[in-house]
C-alpha cells in the first residue's frame, strides 16, 4: 500500500520544514526522516546529511526485511550493524542510511504509520535533560497539545543511539500500544530528542511543532512559579473524545 503520492517529494518537504533554522529543531547533521514506500521498503535520510538542505541524493531506500530482524538480537558488534545497514539498501550506490534507520524501520512497520521525523528541538531537550522529562511526556497542558501529540507521549529512558536505542523504543511503544490500543504520536528520548510519527507528513510536522510549543509553555509555566497547572485526566480524555477535535484532526491531516 502506497503511503501517498510522491513519497520522496513529501519526505524532502517534511525534512526542509523540520530543518528550518528559525524553528530550532535540528542543526548540522542532526535528526532524520523517513517514509514507507511499500510493504517491503522505506526511504530514510542518509547518515550525516542535513535536514534543511536534504536532496534525493541523500535519501536511501531500504528493505524492512534486512533491518527488522536486528531488533530481536541480544547484542551485535558495531561493524556487523554497519554491514546490515549497508546490506539493507536497494541500490548499492546509495549512501549508508543512518544507524537510526533501525528504529525508523520498526516505527514505519506499525499500523497507520507512514512518516517518521526525529529531531533534537531545543525547547523539548531543555525538559528532556531535566528532572521534568517524564512528567512532560505523561501530562498535558492545553487542548491543542492533545489534538496534535495525543493524550500522552512515550518516554524512553536514556539509551545510547543505535540498536539498543531501537530496542528500547520498541519496548516502550509496545507498552503504550497495550494501554492505548494505538501507536503514539510522539516518543520522547531522555537526554536526546523527539520522534514524531503519523499517517501523513503534516501529522509529523504538527506533532513536532506542537511538542516544541508545549515544552516552551511548560518551561514558562514552571518559571512563573512551582509545578505547571496540568489538565486533569478527565479533561484530557474529554478533549481526546470530542467530535469537533476529531474533525480538527482530520482537517489538519492528522
Ligand atoms: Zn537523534
Amino acid at each position: 500500500m502506497a503511503a501517498s503520492p510522491n513519497p520522496l517529494h513529501r519526505l524532502l518537504d517534511l525534512s526542509h520544514q523540520l530543518g528550518r533554522e528559525d524553528r530550532r529543531l535540528a542543526i548540522l547533521g542532526e535528526g532524520n526522516t523517513s517514509v514507507r514506500v511499500s510493504i517491503d521498503t522505506f526511504l530514510v535520510k542518509a547518515s550525516g546529511s542535513n535536514l534543511a538542505t536534504l536532496s534525493d541524493a541523500s535519501v536511501t531506500e531500504c528493505n524492512f526485511s534486512a533491518l527488522l530482524p536486528l531488533l530481536g538480537k541480544k547484542s551485535m558488534p558495531d561493524a556487523e550493524i554497519d554491514r546490515a545497514l549497508l546490506a539493507s539498501r536497494l541500490n548499492a550506490d546509495a549512501k549508508k542510511p543512518s544507524v537510526e534507520a533501525i528504529f525508523h524501520a520498526y516505527l514505519l512497520a506499525l499500523p497507520g504509520v507512514n512518516y517518521v521525523g526525529h529531531t533534537h528541538p531545543i525547547a523539548v531537550n531543555r525538559l528532556l535533560c531535566s528532572k521534568h522529562a517524564r512528567t512532560f511526556a505523561q501530562r498535558r497542558l492545553f487542548p491543542d497539545e492533545i489534538v496534535c501529540c495525543g493524550v500522552e507521549s512515550v518516554f524512553v529512558p536514556y539509551t545510547d543511539p543505535g540498536l539498543k536505542l531501537a530496542q528500547a523504543i520498541r519496548t516502550a511503544v509496545v507498552a503504550c500500544i497495550k494501554r492505548l490500543a494505538r501507536p503514539p504520536r510522539v516518543i520522547l528520548l531522555e537526554n536526546h530528542g523527539l520522534i514524531a510519527l503519523g499517517a501523513t507528513s503534516q501529522a509529523v510536522l504538527a506533532a513536532t511543532l506542537m511538542a516544541a510549543k508545549a515544552a516552551e509553555i511548560f518551561i514558562g509555566a514552571a518559571a512563573a512559579g512551582g509545578q505547571p497547572h496540568f489538565l486533569s485526566a478527565a479533561q484530557v480524555a474529554r478533549i481526546a473524545g470530542r467530535p469537533d477535535e476529531h474533525y480538527r484532526q482530520q482537517a489538519l491531516g492528522l
